[in-house]
């Protein structure tokens, strides 16, 4: 079975538990320990596809630049959330992306941008046009609005991001094999 390696990533508080227990288990949680930096393993099929997840949901309490630049580098996916409540973890992100890109060399990396707390209407500070223009200019990226509260795209952000990793996968095949016509 295929192995996907899928990273949550984005500013304490916006939700990267929630939207993980609530995609592994199907529930929501009120109160995690933001502290907890865990990794859960779902097995769930895509297009006709059994594919083998396993999600890091960071909580950014690294003690140095170097373990962040790892589990960058072993990820093949990232979901950059933000709150739409807060501007500040909309902001954040952007240096977060930016680490992603060093990491990986500068090379496409499939990745969704995530506004989480879509439920919260009433306290948005990030308008939906701004976010999509920022998805635009990072590469044309999905963005998605979310809510691991009334399970709203949740399971979306996450297959999104594993067709992305095909299409990938896909692409890079048809290059190799292309290439080895061409030295023969
Ligand atoms: P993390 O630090 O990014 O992992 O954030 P958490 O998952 O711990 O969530 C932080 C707080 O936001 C908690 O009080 C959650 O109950 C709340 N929260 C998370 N997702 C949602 C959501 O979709 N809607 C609402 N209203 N609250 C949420
Ligand atoms: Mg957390």
């Amino acid at each position: 079975m295929r192995e996907y390696k899928l990273v949550v990533l984005g500013s304490g508080g916006v939700g990267k538990s929630a939207l993980t227990v609530r995609f592994v288990q199907s529930i929501f949680v009120e109160k995690y320990d933001p502290t907890i930096e865990d990794s859960y393993r779902k097995q769930v099929e895509i297009d006709s596809q059994e594919c083998m997840l396993e999600i890091l949901d960071t909580a950014g309490t690294e003690q140095f630049t170097a373990m962040r630049d790892l589990y960058m580098k072993n990820g093949q996916g990232f979901l950059l959330v933000f709150s739409i409540t807060s501007t500040v973890t909309f902001d954040d992100l952007s240096q977060l992306k930016e680490q992603i890109l060093r990491v990986k060399d500068y090379e496409a990396v499939p990745m969704v941008l995530v506004g989480n707390k879509t439920d919260l209407e009433n306290e948005r500070m990030v308008s939906k046009e701004d976010a999509f223009d920022r998805a635009q200019k990072w590469g044309n990226i999905p963005f998605y609005e979310t809510s691991a509260r009334c399970k709203i795209n949740v399971d979306e952000v996450f297959y999104d991001l594993v067709r992305q990793i095909n299409r990938q996968t896909a692409t890079k095949e048809k290059q190799r094999k292309r290439f080895r016509c061409n030295i023969l």
